[in-house]
């Protein structure tokens, strides 16, 4: 101890102590003690005076999230103490900058670092420690990937188990991967619906709001949560380690991630079950990166002619307006070059329409059907016809329209002269003046329109194409179907042909034993060209050839007068015909639906209340509505949502009313032994001699969801919780049975 005496004036026995000791994890407490009754036994050894006890647990990466050590540093800055003790430096800091200014922070005030290891510390010896203990470290942990890496080559994972599987250890060996069924579930499904197209926003969605389930981390799901479900090749029995490599930074004083070449990696079969087969993880990936290139709509470059009308007739509900919901059908897969799709809710099992028909069978229906059509003769004449209706009526129009402002500027003339003379004979020239003015600037104006009226008749003499053009684009289109050439120059025909179609229906068929289907596409482009609501055309080589061609002129005539307006003005300028944008807040109607109701509705059940109203929302637009406004509406449970205002003063009725229900649902069932229908317990209750009515006229929903919720009390019997029993005397029933 001579060494402390000569490096501070105050001997030993007075000098005031502050002791500091760390240890990186919780689990190495006893470590912590033992560092701490080390140093305190030296101290008192030789009395001296412990000012404090100082320790941190942690890895200290940043001296900041330390309290101990900050508290330390106050310490020495009061000049509280004379030494500080620990048994090494590396407790006070393992970066060597930190450990620097640590030291000439102590030294500044007067305070001597002594370390149990080497004595007391000098600026030599904080640099050559601090350089130690940088190496360290970096040693430890090279030794740790090396053992690491052998366990991942045998296949054995590493770290936190992936969703849908737990590490067991089997013959001693930590790391082997057992399915656990409910996650595993629900990566199938994941992996199902990325197949079916879904997107991984769309993916996340459901799993958050109709699926309930949380994210690995316990929270919510996000669309990166997804993809790191879906791009996992543990998912295929691949063991892959050693995609990055995290160090410790030291100015930062964080530790950052680093990718490592792939040659680096280790990549080995696992001995665990696969939850994806590697035919549907590899297309997975090839999905993956097909969005990888581009996350917003305007990236991703012209979008395919059709793919988002194209629906199943079995399960796409149309409203009233023709417009089909539900039942898209979506690719699922395909051979490299060609895609096959399916109804997404046959994927989900919840369609009957299994079969699959290839992307471009379709489209080539859809385009051959419009070609016959249009090269028919009869559809000739009609179009020609209803062309010259309308090109009559808007000659008439612009006829009109010129008439009457010629006439106007003639009047204009006519009072400017007046109002002249008037001025000439001597009346007030500034107030005439200012009426001469604006008759001058109306006369421009009309006249400018003239111009605009002359040159729209120009316009409109630039002949639309003819319905043999149409069907020259047509047959083009479908070249690039078959060759599947994304040339811009189509873009703007195909898009112009997808405004004209609302939805194309794909309808299974066998003939001759043979898988064929039939396309019924519906909208104003089956209008157009056959002047009903829709046209069928059945995929084969052969023809659509049934005459369809049978209606009347009137609506041939309103058809083609469609055609012209929807025509391009300029061709060439690649525009989309602009969507209609509702910009309808929907928060009114919400708390007007939320308002009736003295029960929690879900989004869902929003939806179609909104649909009684005639108001067509998604469940998605009526979540994110609610959720946007949590001073307004409240989220009850999981998926139930009430007006804020209405639950504060409810929330305490609806409890206790729930009791109140449990325990006279309880009565009634007991009495009765047998499974009765909810309709029937309400009966009982109104048949109660002190009246004890439950009031509202929700009370039915209110026993429901109480019978439903109450799994320990009551018990569904029969079809769909049609019936309900007590469950303890149906638990009694059997066992009763089983002693007689
Ligand atoms: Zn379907």
């Amino acid at each position: 101890m001579s060494k402390l005496e000569v490096a501070h004036n105050k001997p030993w026995e007075q000098a005031r102590f502050g002791l500091y000791g760390r240890v990186s994890t919780p689990e190495q407490k006893d470590a912590l003690e033992a560092q701490m009754s080390d140093l305190r036994t030296r101290v008192l050894a030789k009395n001296g005076v412990i000012v404090a006890e100082l320790s941190d647990v942690g890895t200290g990466r940043r001296s900041k999230q330390r309290r101990g050590y900050q508290q330390l540093y106050q310490l020495i800055e009061k000049r509280e103490i004379d030494y500080l003790l620990t048994r090494d430096l590396s407790r006070l800091s393992r970066d060597l900058s930190n450990l620097d200014q640590t030291w000439r922070f102590c030294h500044q005030n007067g305070v001597v670092i002594f370390d149990t290891q080497v004595g007391v510390v000098n600026e030599l010896y904080c640099w050559a420690l601090g350089l130690v203990a940088k190496l360290m470290p970096s040693i430890g942990a090279e030794q740790v990937r090396t053992s690491l890496a052998v366990k991942a080559r045998k296949g054995l994972h590493l770290g936190r188990p992936p969703l849908g599987y737990e590490c067991v250890e089997v013959a001693g060996e930590k790391g082997h991967l057992k399915v656990v069924d409910e996650d595993a579930k629900i990566v199938k499904r994941i992996f199902a619906r990325a197949l079916a197209g879904w997107s991984l926003r769309g993916q996340a969605r459901a799993l958050n709001f109709e699926d309930g389930v949380k994210s690995p981390r316990g929270s919510r799901w996000s669309s990166e949560a997804v993809r790191y479900i879906l791009s996992n090749p543990v998912y295929r029995s691949t063991i892959l380690w050693g995609r990055t490599k995290t160090y410790f930074h030291a100015i930062s004083e964080a530790f950052q991630r680093e990718d490592r070449p792939e040659a680096e990696w280790i990549r080995s079969l696992g001995s665990h079950e696969p939850l994806a087969t590697e035919a549907d993880f590899d297309s997975v990936q090839a999905i993956l990166a097909g969005n990888k290139s581009g996350t917003t709509n305007k990236k991703r470059g012209p979008a395919v002619f059709l793919s988002s009308l194209i629906k199943c007739p079995k399960c796409g509900r149309p409203d009233e307006h023709g417009h089909v919901h539900g039942g898209s059908m979506s690719v699922v897969g395909g051979d490299g070059r060609r895609l096959r799709m399916r109804c997404i809710n046959a994927n989900a099992g919840k369609c009957d329409n299994n079969r699959t028909f290839y992307r471009d069978h379709i489209l080539q229906a859809v385009l051959q059907g419009l070609i016959d059509h249009l090269r028919s003769p009869e559809a000739l004449t009609m179009f020609i016809e209803a062309q010259n209706t309308a090109s009559k009526r808007r000659l008439e129009e612009i006829g009109t329209s010129r008439r009457k402002t010629e006439k106007r500027i003639k009047t204009l003339d006519t009072e400017i002269k007046r109002l002249t003379d008037h001025i000439a004979k001597g009346l007030s020239a500034t107030a005439l003046g200012d009426g001469i003015k604006l008759r001058e600037t109306e006369t421009r104006e009309l006249i400018a329109r003239l111009e605009d009226i002359e040159n729209s008749s120009v316009t409109f003499e630039l002949k639309p194409p003819s319905l043999a053009e149409y069907a020259d684009m047509a047959e083009r289109m479908m070249a690039n179907v078959s060759t599947n050439s994304k040339d811009p120059g189509d873009v703007e025909l195909s898009e112009h042909l997808e405004a004209l179609v609302k939805h194309v229906y794909v309808h299974p068929l066998v003939e001759n034993g043979k898988k064929t289907f039939e396309v019924e596409v519906f909208g104003k482009l089956a209008t157009l060209v056959t002047g009903s609501l829709s046209y069928r055309a059945q995929h084969c080589k052969g023809k659509s050839g049934k005459d369809i061609l049978t209606q009347d002129t009137i609506t041939v005539a309103r058809a083609a007068q469609k055609l012209v307006m929807a025509l391009p003005r300029k061709r060439g300028s690649g525009r989309k015909p602009p969507r209609k944008q509702v910009l309808r807040r929907l928060e009114p109607d919400l708390a007007r639906i939320l308002s009736r109701s003295a029960v929690p509705l879900t989004a869902s059940g929003i939806v179609s209340k909104l649909a009684e109203e005639g108001i067509q929302r998604t469940v998605t637009a009526v979540h994110n509505a609610l959720d946007r406004r949590p001073e307004t509406f409240v989220r009850i449970r999981k998926n139930g949502f009430m007006l804020r205002s209405r639950w504060a003063r409810q929330s305490v009725r609806y409890f206790t009313r729930t009791a109140e229900i449990v325990a006279m649902a309880r009565e009634v069932l007991e009495e009765s032994r047998k499974p009765m229908q909810p309709d029937e317990i309400i009966g009982r209750f109104h048949e109660e001699p002190r009246s004890r009515r439950i009031y509202g006229d929700d009370e039915l929903a209110i026993l429901r969801t109480v019978l439903s919720k109450h799994a320990d009390d009551f018990e569904a019997k029969g079809r769909q919780h049609a019936r309900w029993i007590l469950r303890a005397s149906s638990d009694f029933e059997p066992s009763t049975a089983l002693a007689a």
